[in-house]
């Protein structure tokens, strides 16, 4: 028997329409690339989002059209958030430190149909324009009035805005129709699409505001530093105006000075982004304090070290909020908030905790699996991998099979991250199945950058490998073997990658050695390089 309740659809719209309704004198700040200051309402927000819906639809755009972004976080790319899906199309975010190989492998598996991007972007555009042959129509923002470009088919956001009416009418009902779409890096091969639905969002963004997990409310004022264009900036700008809480775009000012301004003249209470950014900003701090209103950081993406959370909480006050996500999962996966009776722990014992990536999300769930794919003992110790699944979660990758490196026969996603879970249900990441390299919040690919170094002439082998970090979190290594007779450096090698790779991938540590250790059956036997490293032999 069917319960008896509406079956109202879960979309983008009803949360902006929510948002409208009660929240509509709640501002969104932004700083825009020219340094100035933007600052309107989610009133006004929603009646332009209303204006570009049906500017899109008048453009051509039909429901389920690719429409990409290129852009910082600012007010233009929130808008498109809720525009985008609102007249039916699918948000695909380009993520502006792909490579443009990448950029470019995406823009065409996508088939996006219109692309929106930060003129103060321009410059790394125009370096994908090959690209761009099955693209309509592009549409700028944040250019200046005579802004110059050679690519054809421009338009200016505020001109198409102006094009669009604010009574229009939301098409889609279906909850399972495609939203979002946001591709990652894969250890070899190229990047892979999580197409997000509005269901899928709409719940994901009730997982966000849990007491348990984020816990945004309509006091707060939040500054997403993770970037729009990496996994829906932790879908902050949905939960945000869900909860009625204040937000401020830091646009393009990630560094320590700009964001401690921001956060202290903003009145920010909830800032959220990767170790990197949190590491300079401490550093800021520190040396500038200044009066906040902050009261958490939340930081995921990449291990928070526990130096850097004891260093906030007890130095500046600040509580340190860890969670673990990845693109596949919208990204929310887990957040850790210290369990019931902690009040009678010591700070040392919450840090532990806190070094952990903590508790699945109510509607999501975890399970550790060994090689054969048994389940393993949430015993605090045993490390298996991690697999999940939830109503946010990925059942398949955009225009892909469902393959069984990522997919297991009982509908789980294989995460690629090793873990142990406390019986508590507390989760830690002790290493990852993943060949890559997380700096500062992005990928790396060693394969690729491995194949790359093997291509210069004076180079017999080379294997990468993921070294910590204590301002990027993890950087590359170059193990390399060179070729007979040879001699070779890392600049020259470095010269050698720099067409092909943004300059974050560009290592700076080459160890050189005579030969590249081996598994059994001939692969780079990385496990060995990783131990030699941490024994201070390479
Ligand atoms: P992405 O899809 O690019 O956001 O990357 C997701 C991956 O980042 C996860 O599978 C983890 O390997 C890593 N990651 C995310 N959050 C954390 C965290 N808090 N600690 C350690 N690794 C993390």
């Amino acid at each position: 028997m069917h319960g008896l309740m509406m079956d109202f659809p879960l979309t983008i719209h009803s949360i902006l329409e929510h948002g409208y309704r009660l929240f509509s004198d709640v501002t969104v700040t932004t700083r825009l690339p020219d340094g100035n200051t933007h600052r309107y309402t989610y009133g006004d927000m929603y009646r332009r989002v209303k204006r570009m819906s049906s500017a899109l639809e008048k453009l051509g755009v039909q429901v389920g059209d690719r429409v990409g972004t290129f852009g910082w976080n600012n007010y233009q790319h929130l808008e498109l958030y809720y525009a985008i899906p609102g007249c039916g199309a699918v948000c695909h975010t380009l993520n502006i430190r792909l490579t443009h190989d990448q950029l470019g492998y995406i823009i065409e598996h996508a088939e996006d149909k219109v692309i929106f991007v930060d003129a103060s972007l321009m410059p790394l555009f125009n370096t994908i324009s090959e690209y761009l042959g099955n693209v309509e129509t592009i549409v700028l923002y944040n250019a200046e009035p005579g802004f110059e470009t050679s690519l054809p088919n421009v338009r200016f956001y505020e001109e198409l805005l102006a094009t669009g009416d604010e009574d229009y009418d939301w098409p889609v009902t279906d909850e399972r129709a495609a939203m979002g779409l946001c591709y990652t890096s894969g250890t070899t091969g190229h990047p892979k699409g999580a197409l997000y639905s509005h269901r899928s969002m709409y719940l994901h963004t009730l997982g966000v505001l849990q007491a348990n997990s984020l816990a945004v409310d309509q006091t707060d004022v939040v500054l997403p530093v993770v970037p729009q264009f990496h996994a829906m900036a932790w879908g902050l700008p949905y939960a945000c105006c869900m909860a009625g809480a204040a937000l401020v775009m830091p646009g393009p000012f990630l560094q320590g000075k700009p964001l401690a301004d921001m956060i202290a003249e903003e009145g920010v209470t909830i800032a959220a982004g990767v170790p990197t950014i949190w590491n300079g900003l401490y550093q800021e701090l520190v040396a500038n304090p200044r009066e906040l209103a902050l009261k958490e950081l939340v930081v995921g993406g990449s291990a928070m070290p526990r130096g850097l959370t004891a260093n906030y909480e007890s130095n500046l006050g600040v509580e340190v909020l860890h969670a673990w996500g990845m693109t596949e999962t919208s990204p929310l996966g887990t957040s850790c908030r210290l369990p019931r009776g902690h009040q009678d722990m010591s700070d040392e014992q919450k840090w532990d905790i806190k070094a952990m990536q903590g508790r699945p999300v109510g509607g999501v769930e975890l399970r550790i699996v060994d090689d054969a794919g048994k389940e393993l003992p949430w015993d605090g110790r045993t490390l298996g991998e991690l697999q999940v699944r939830g109503p946010w979660v990925v059942s398949c990758y955009y225009k892909r099979e469902v393959n069984p490196e990522n997919f297991t026969d009982d509908g789980w996603f294989r995460t690629g991250d090793v873990v142990s879970m406390t019986p508590g249900g507390y989760m830690k990441i002790g290493d990852r199945t993943k060949d890559l390299v997380k700096s500062g919040g992005e990928w790396i690919s060693s394969v690729e950058l491995e194949n790359a170094v093997m291509a210069h002439p004076k180079v017999a082998e080379a294997a990468v490998i993921a070294i910590p970090d204590e301002k990027w979190s993890e950087r590359p290594l170059v193990a390399l073997v060179p070729a007979e007779g040879e001699t070779v450096t890392g600049e020259e090698i470095n010269e050698h990658l720099a067409p092909t790779f943004p300059k974050y991938w560009l290592p700076e540590k080459y160890a050189f050695i005579d030969t590249v250790p081996k598994t059994s059956v001939g692969k780079f036997d990385k496990k060995v390089l990783r131990a030699m490293y941490a024994e201070g032999k390479l």
